[in-house]
């Protein structure tokens, strides 16, 4: 039977329960275990696919095509697992069932209430659709004290009652503070915070204590102390240069070894994290040549918006023993006469993907500016989208090339696929609602001999992840062709343009999916890499 490790957090939120989830799976895993990661957040919407980045920063997709929380990103570049739909749940997706229930009378007339509804659906999904896993490690989002996260705290009480201690563990992650006036270190957050999660019937196994400064013995003693924790179980956490250093900071700390002895078990291969030395040396080196990457956007100022792209490109960057200095542009901002300016210092272009009409314009000036200069360029999934209306309108002199997500009366290049294919085959609904009409998860694309990315990618068929309701207007590609921009990678049933390129370019790639989500430090993705090479040898 799987073993679960519950991870909450206290004190204040964003110290890191991610990465600190996504460390100890690596460990784990990297020791000979299956493991498997899942979040639970308890917000009210149904999942993040419709909140905007400014609110939650990036909407992470998975393989089976879940929308789901930026953390599961983190779980995938540390572990390689992929994730799947059912590891990330919202108190939202929780009432949603429950009330939907509710209304076909499968209540039975019984009044339907927090506990045990509410909790046993949470009980239900933590041990749904397990195969084979030695672990399961559940992070609580939110911070213990907050009304929301409360049934999920209950539940996760209860589960380990009905499984026994001895099947799991918990881990709570605090802050703990230094005082520059008085020149401390300060325990007593955590122990508040210990001690709230204790008054709700939780006693941490293992308490992880973020830190600026490394934590004496002293004090170590007294969180044990006042905790009720083993001093070797109080772990710290001093903050790292780089996010990869974490697994080796935990190893250092003994974070999985406490895990394996508190579930009597040994390590069933050796871990060696040589990769992860490699990877934290190459990105902390002070002589590294720095790249400059411009990436367009509507919410480059926002930190998380663009999470796993930025990870991505610092992945190439790995890959080619660059540093990457990312110049982050407000598409708003640009006005065709500031383009160039903004762009001089510039070795790549990215465009990422967006929603909407707002900072149109200036994307399409900075691919024309790409295009025409031989400047790098990487649209993914929208700026793909822009990079097709910036060629229609100045190559095809299709003066009204548009997308109908913004104009409804444009020469639509970009549309819904119901709105262009007359041959009766939709392939999607029409758009009622915005949540769930997407083109979502993984989709095979073929690849043209002879073209950029099947050198790139050296494969005839790719699998990537989308996230889109448009998609480039296949009606017009001979159009296309006869000047020079190749439809490259296709559906496999020759109806979708998955990937464009531009013969008389050095790297012009625009993809209809989202590379990024499948980059990973130790496994760079391939397009990430090219591009970098690229802009380096600018
Ligand atoms: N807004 C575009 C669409 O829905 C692109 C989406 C994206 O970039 N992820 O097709």
């Amino acid at each position: 039977m799987a073993r679960f490790i519950f991870v909450t957090g206290g004190v204040v939120s964003s110290l890191g329960k991610g990465l600190s989830s996504a460390s100890l799976a690596y460990l784990l895993k990297s020791q000979g275990y299956k493991v498997r990661l899942r979040k639970m957040d308890p917000y009210l919407n149904v999942d993040p696919g419709t909140m905007s980045p400014f609110q939650h920063g990036e909407v992470f997709v998975t393989d089976d095509g879940a929308e789901t929380d930026l953390d599961l990103g983190h779980y995938e570049r540390f572990t390689n697992i992929s994730a799947k739909k059912s590891d990330n749940i919202t108190t939202g997706k929780i009432y949603r069932d429950i009330i939907g229930k509710e209304r076909k009378g499968e209540y039975l007339g019984k009044t339907v209430q927090v506990i045990p509804h509410v909790t046993d659906r949470i009980k239900e999904f933590i041990k749904k659709d397990i195969h084979k896993e030695d672990f399961v490690i559940c992070e609580i989002g939110g911070t213990v004290g907050d009304i929301e996260s409360l049934p999920f705290l209950e539940a996760i009480r209860q589960f380990s009652n009905d499984i026994g201690r001895d099947k799991s563990l918990f881990i709570h992650l605090t802050l703990v503070p230094f005082l520059k006036s008085s020149n401390e270190i300060k325990t007593k957050p955590t122990q508040h915070s210990v001690k709230e999660l204790r008054s709700i019937g939780i006693q941490p196994d293992i308490v992880i204590c973020r830190s600026q400064h490394s934590i004496p013995l002293d004090q170590r003693n007294k969180i044990s102390l006042f905790c009720n924790i083993p001093i070797q179980r109080v772990i710290e956490t001093v903050d790292v240069k780089t996010i990869y250093e974490a697994p080796i900071s935990f190893f250092k700390e003994g974070l999985d070894r406490e895990v394996l002895k508190y579930f009597k078990i040994k390590p069933k291969k050796k871990l060696n994290l040589n990769k992860w030395k490699k990877v934290t040396k190459t990105i902390t080196s002070k002589n590294l040549k720095e790249v400059n990457i411009a990436i367009i956007g509507k919410y480059v100022e926002l930190k998380d918006a663009y999470k796993s792209l930025d990870e991505a490109l610092v992945h190439g960057g790995i890959d080619n023993n660059v540093r990457i200095n990312l110049i982050r542009i407000e598409s708003d901002r640009l006005k065709l006469s500031n383009i160039k300016k903004n762009l001089k210092n510039v070795c790549g272009i990215l465009i990422p993907g967006g929603f909407g009409k707002r900072g149109t314009e200036g994307k399409i000036g900075c691919i024309n500016y790409a295009r025409k200069n031989k400047i790098p360029f990487f649209g993914i999934c929208f700026g793909m989208q822009m990079a097709i209306i910036e060629f229609a309108r100045n190559e095809l002199k299709i003066q009204k090339a548009g997308s109908t997500e913004f104009n409804k009366n444009c020469r639509p290049v970009i549309g819904l696929i119901e709105e262009w294919n007359k041959n009766g085959n939709i392939i999607k609904g029409s758009l009622k609602n915005l949540g769930g009409t997407m083109r979502l998860g993984l989709y095979p694309a073929k690849l043209q001999h002879n073209s950029l990315v099947k050198n790139i990618y050296k494969k005839n068929l790719i699998y990537e992840r989308h996230r889109h309701r448009y998609e480039v207007n296949n009606s017009f590609r001979s159009l296309f062709e006869k000047k020079g921009m190749i439809f490259s990678g296709m559906s496999p049933n020759d109806k979708l343009p998955e990937i464009i390129e531009l013969k008389n370019h050095p790297w012009f790639i625009g993809v209809q999916f989202h590379p990024e989500f499948k980059s990973r430090p130790l496994d760079p993705h391939p397009l990430f890499s090219s591009f970098i090479r690229a802009a380096k040898n600018k």
